[in-house]
């Protein structure tokens, strides 16, 4: 893993974040990512979307704690309406997160709606899994067969709401253009997963979330240069 510290709220001091790119991984040391800044959380989505692409290790079925080495426990966690999960220190040192448990937890994403599976299973039928890279056959299958993880796709409505919160956290409170725009760009990402030309344009990829994924991190890494 490569190590990098992003900004957390003021109080918890810098947090220590290590990423791999290939297993899909992120931990989080200490107080865990609850604490990351609105910009942070953002940041990352930058950097998952940037990783998106990358070629994918299978993921291991038994974590270690990298600071005291014990096994890490699998955590289901609740927040709000959201269920994620994610592995945790028995200490207490830290949290370790895939990629889309990341995601899921910050609402980036979430499972298709009944009336989008029935969408999804009309125009394209199999996608690959943002995971593992391994097809999900969506005639039979709501979650990867290999890895176990579950078909998601974007949630516009979560994206609008971090890219609200960044801005509440430089004074302003009415929703900007610059934020209407990326909620009408989301829902155009939405739109193109279920065209079918579009999908096979991109080089045979059918890893519809990575598709997502990637065009709203660049456009979030945008937004971040600008304030
Ligand atoms: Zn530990
Ligand atoms: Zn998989």
């Amino acid at each position: 893993m490569t190590g990098q510290v992003l900004e957390a709220f003021s109080g918890a001091g810098p947090l220590e974040v290590g990423s791999c790119a290939n297993c899909n991984l992120l931990w989080f040391g200490q107080s865990g990512s609850i604490s990351l800044t609105p910009r942070a959380v953002l940041g990352l989505f930058q950097y998952i979307g940037q990783a998106a692409g990358a070629a994918k290790a299978t993921l291991a079925s038994t974590f270690h704690c990298p600071l005291c080495a014990g096994e890490l426990a699998l955590t289901y966690d609740l927040q709000r309406s959201t269920r994620f999960t994610y592995w945790r220190c028995a200490n207490d040192r830290g949290q370790l997160f895939t990629f889309n448990q990341f995601l899921r937890e910050k609402n980036f994403i979430r499972s298709p709606s009944q009336a989008e599976l029935t969408k999804l299973r009309d125009t394209v039928r199999q996608i690959s899994c943002s995971q593992c890279g391994g097809p999900i056959d969506l005639t039979t299958d709501t979650a990867c067969t290999h890895c176990g993880a579950p078909v998601a796709l974007i949630d516009p409505d979560g994206v609008a709401k971090a890219v609200h919160d960044l801005t509440i956290g430089n004074a302003s409170t009415s929703p900007t253009t610059q934020e209407q725009n990326s909620v009408a760009f989301s829902n155009a990402q939405l739109d193109a997963f279920f065209d079918q030309e579009r999908i096979e344009e991109r080089e045979g990829t059918h890893d519809l979330l990575a598709i997502g994924v990637t065009a709203i991190g660049a456009l979030i890494g945008g937004m971040l240069l600008t304030r």
